[in-house]
């Protein structure tokens, strides 16, 4: 085999046009990747194999007919444990959906199925996506394969850690308010949060609806690109779903011209509360786009400051609303208690023991603050704020093309450091909350190594159907970056000490 795992997607799927290579040949090897260190890395809830090695199979056999196939055709994904897969198992990285065989596929995940991506499985996440570091799934935290003893970010920490220890080259995550973006951020790939609408939502679990949106993760700007490119589009099946037409993304990413470009950096989100070492990657990554002709201007979005706030409001009350289905009725978990099983008390067992913690705490909050004589207070209060944020936006869009910062405050920190400091953990999300609120686009792309010689990323956002900007920087910089480093990032990551590549 002439390609190997390490290689980006792009060249796997032309490896696999010139036929260098067959899909068959190379899911199998990324299943034995898997296979090799997944046991240490708990990046998958569920691989399917069998299924994965029947469309690889079927891919080369209608490449050997001749027929006309998707640029991706054949090469292997993994999608985050958030996205419903016909036929296979679907958690949300929860107790309560433990079992459950989803009757449909997500529109995305339809998507990925017609151009011919075998699945390798389902990642590990955070319990319904509610977390920074892949510790509340009820399966057990996800590890990062810079080193075994560090989170690799959450709440799509599955797909990064995946995606960064050469177990797929390409992965679907979710992003409410950082999911995509933080663990890019923290295992040196690269994630893409798209407009708010471009990707249908059909078939993703929900979170809070108003935030949620689907991305890629992968290893370099341009496979983020072609990702993208598959999933985006109208679907009837969304309500929230864009009609709008994009700019390419992948010609962008492949343009590496950022000349007369406005950078705007964000003052609200650089030093204090940024690591030292992750703040200097950031004011290097902003100099090696000044030398390449952009411009780097500084502006201020004065509310952001309240934008963690009303997120931690926002969220939870969308969240308790969507999680009401929960109720072992309908789906997955049904806890039925000895004595006088009425269908309240069976709901009751079922949420006490099919929730856990973190969960709990939100819907409390969710309840709370939607509840009658605080909603005003609360979450009408909130709703001003998000507002704000996104005048904010506005008003910095019409001086700059994109902003700037770096994706997450620190590099990875270690399992268990902050599950007992929820205030902690939500704080990893400062500089990605924002975007959610105000529905923008972002991407976060490596920066370098930062404190413990372990990965920083800066992170740029693009007003709502620019997406093509973020790629346009987002390249620019990533082969700005590799050039001074002589290679790729995760060239330089020990992936997991003591497994061989
Ligand atoms: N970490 C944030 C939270 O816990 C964002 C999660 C996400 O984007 N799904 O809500």
């Amino acid at each position: 085999m002439s390609v190997d795992i390490r290689s980006s997607a792009a060249a796997m799927a032309a490896a696999l046009r010139t036929g260098e290579v067959g899909s068959e040949e190379l899911t199998r090897a990324h299943l034995a990747r898997i296979d090799e260190v997944d046991g240490e890395l708990n990046a998958f809830l569920h691989v399917s194999d069998d299924e994965a090695i029947a469309t690889s199979r079927d891919v080369d056999a209608r490449r050997a007919r001749g027929e006309e196939l998707h640029p991706l055709a054949g090469v292997p994904i993994a999608v985050k444990d958030v996205v419903v897969t016909r036929g296979m198992p679907t958690t949300a990285g929860s107790r309560i959906l433990q079992g459950w065989v989803p009757p449909y596929d997500a529109t995305l995940v339809e998507k990925l199925r017609a151009a011919g991506l075998p699945i390798l499985g389902k990642t590990n996440m955070d319990e319904f996506a509610m977390g920074s570091s892949t510790e509340t799934s009820a399966y057990g935290p996800t590890r990062n394969p810079w080193d075994t003893d560090r989170i690799p970010g959450g709440s799509g920490g599955g797909s990064a850690a995946a995606v960064a220890a050469f177990e797929a080259p390409l992965a679907i995550g979710t992003d409410t308010g950082g999911s995509i973006r933080q663990p890019g951020a923290v295992t040196g790939t690269v994630g893409v949060k798209p407009t708010y609408g471009s990707v249908s939502r059909y078939g993703l679990i929900a979170m809070a609806s108003s935030l949620d949106q689907a991305g890629p993760v992968t290893r370099t700007v341009e496979d983020s690109a072609l990702l993208h490119e598959l999933i985006a589009g109208h679907d009837p099946r969304d309500s929230t779903s864009l009609t709008d037409p994009f700019a390419s993304f992948t010609e962008a990413a492949r343009s590496r011209d950022v000349r007369g470009l406005r950078i705007g950096v964000i003052e609200e989100l650089e030093g204090e509360g940024f690591a030292p070492e992750v703040q200097a990657r950031f004011t290097e990554s902003l100099a090696a786009l000044e030398k390449a002709g952009a411009e780097i201007v500084r502006v201020s979005c004065p509310h952001l400051e309240y934008a963690l706030g009303a997120y931690y409001l926002i969220m939870p009350s969308e969240a308790s609303s969507n999680l009401a289905k929960f109720d072992g009725m309908r789906f997955g978990l049904r806890v039925v208690p000895e004595d006088h099983p009425t269908a309240e008390r069976v709901m009751a067992a079922t949420r006490g023991q099919g929730f856990g913690a973190e969960v709990k705490r939100r819907i409390l909050l969710g309840t709370y603050a939607l509840s009658a004589g605080y909603y005003d207070a609360y979450y009408g209060s909130a709703q001003k704020v998000r507002t704000l944020v996104q005048d904010d936006f506005a008003a910095a869009f019409a001086k700059v093309d994109v902003l700037a910062s770096p994706t997450a405050p620190t590099v990875a920190f270690r399992i268990g450091e902050k599950t007992d400091d929820p205030l902690a953990m939500y704080m990893n999300d400062i500089a990605t909350i924002p975007a959610n609120l105000a529905g923008i686009p972002g991407i976060s792309v490596p920066s370098g190594l930062a404190e413990d010689s372990l990965p920083a990323a800066v992170q740029f956002l693009a007003p709502a159907l620019a997406d093509d900007r973020l790629y346009r920087v987002g390249g620019a910089l990533e082969a700005l970056l590799e050039e001074s480093w002589g290679g790729p990032l995760l060239d330089r990551a020990p992936q997991l000490k003591g497994v061989s590549l």
